[in-house]
């Protein structure tokens, strides 16, 4: 798949439109707690500031129901910006697409950035409103999708405002191009052996992942609460653990298919199980064959960690996306966090995806080891089901 980057057209002198994914957490204070997702858009901003470019910005932030709310709006984000690259002033337009908006859109000179209020206080994002995303569209020469995090929604300001570009005058900004990269790159062609290892809560919100992902790994190593359904699958008795028995079909079918590829199928053998789902209940570490009744299987236990990262040994690509564990749980974090250490000490290259998980790398040392850890969860568990996300569908120039 080829994209249209920025790098690739012509921007200099240009009204440029970025999309950018500045839903940045804050703490009660409206004080940004952390600012990644802000310097991971520096690239593509500074790119078009060094081009001359008149530059209007947008984003959306929290999830504001009904039009304009203090709290959600984007004036602390436009502060750090501001900051960040050591401007004097970024202008902010009062609302989101009114006259006013559309008259400084217009006035905008060259070297200047304008930010637009939170998208969200517009009732036609979401709703990918033609109209909205039309007079976005009128404000700027060039538009640009830098914001990966969002880019699996058909928003007006992600996929509508596309359509009103020709592909010399749209791209994908820095960000948004090295995700999608990565991502097609290690699924479609990854330098073997190929490992994946996925976790997190449910099988169902991994279940197109795994069927995507089962016919192109040599291994897959399954932890997390969805070990647990598979487990079940194969007549273990797993407790209270969470299991979706309506899945044990799906499981059963997803391990013949991986029998029948030849890709090796990890499960844990060994579980740290504990009374409740509390950090305070007794727990300790049984076989995955002896869950005691009325008890859940909140982590891998030693041996599991153990297997999973002889396993990993002589991968040259590994794809990691959800915990091992209840890893929140200082208590049934071991696993994760072992396995973390085995995925940064690999010669591999590592693609870690998924909010959890990046946020996981980085509470256990292991962030700058990683080859790349993805900026946006929705959307990369979306890549590696193989989906091409409505953001990015518009700026492909060859399948
Ligand atoms: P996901 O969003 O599906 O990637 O799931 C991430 C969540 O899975 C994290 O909040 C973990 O606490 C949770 N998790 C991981 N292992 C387990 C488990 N064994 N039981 C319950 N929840 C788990």
């Amino acid at each position: 798949m080829k994209l249209q980057e920025i790098k690739n057209i012509d921007i200099a002198g240009k009204k440029v439109f970025i999309r950018c994914d500045f839903n940045v957490p804050v703490d009660e204070y409206q004080n940004i707690t952390d600012d990644r997702r802000i310097k991971s858009a520096l690239n593509t901003i500074r790119y078009c500031i060094d081009n001359d470019c008149a530059i209007i910005i947008a984003s959306h932030f929290g999830r504001p129901k009904n039009g304009y709310e203090e709290k959600y709006s984007l004036k602390p984000v436009k502060q750090r910006l501001k900051t960040l690259l050591q401007m004097e002033s970024i202008k902010l337009a009062p609302s989101i697409v009114c006259e006013e908006t559309l008259k400084m859109a217009s006035e905008l000179q060259n070297g200047e950035i304008m930010f637009l209020e939170n998208m969200r206080f517009e009732e036609g994002e979401t709703k990918n409103d033609p109209e909205l995303s039309k007079k976005l569209a009128s404000m700027a020469d060039i538009y640009i999708n830098d914001a990966f995090g969002v880019s699996h929604r058909a928003h007006a300001s992600v996929e509508g405002i596309a359509s009103h570009f020709d592909i010399n005058h749209k791209a994908a900004g820095f960000l948004l191009a090295k995700e999608i990269k990565f991502f097609y790159h290690i699924i479609e062609e990854p330098k073997r052996p190929f490992v994946s290892i996925v976790g997190g809560s449910k099988v169902s919100g991994k279940l197109e992942a795994l069927y995507n992902l089962v016919p192109k790994v040599d291994k897959i190593i399954i932890g997390g609460g969805m070990a647990f359904t598979f487990l079940k699958a194969l007549g273990h008795e797993v407790g209270n653990s969470l299991v979706e028995d309506d899945l044990i079909p799906e499981a059963l079918k997803i391990m013949e298919e991986a029998k029948t590829l030849g890709v090796k199928f990890y499960l844990p053998v060994d579980v740290i199980a504990a009374e409740a789902f509390d950090s305070e209940s007794f727990a300790k570490a049984v076989t995955s064959q002896e869950i005691p009744k009325g008890w859940m299987g909140l982590d891998i236990g030693p041996a599991s960690a153990l297997l999973f990262s002889q396993a990993l040994e002589d991968a040259h690509t590994i794809l990691w996306n959800g915990p091992m564990g209840v890893y929140e749980m200082d208590k049934f974090a071991k696993g994760s966090t072992k396995l973390s250490h085995a995925v940064a000490s690999s010669y591999a290259t590592t693609v870690v995806g998924g909010g959890d998980t990046a946020d996981l790398v980085r509470r256990t040392g292991d962030e700058e080891e990683m080859t790349f850890i993805s900026t946006g969860g929705g959307a990369s568990l979306e890549l590696i089901e193989g989906k091409v996300l409505p953001g990015v569908k518009a700026l492909i120039i060859e399948e």
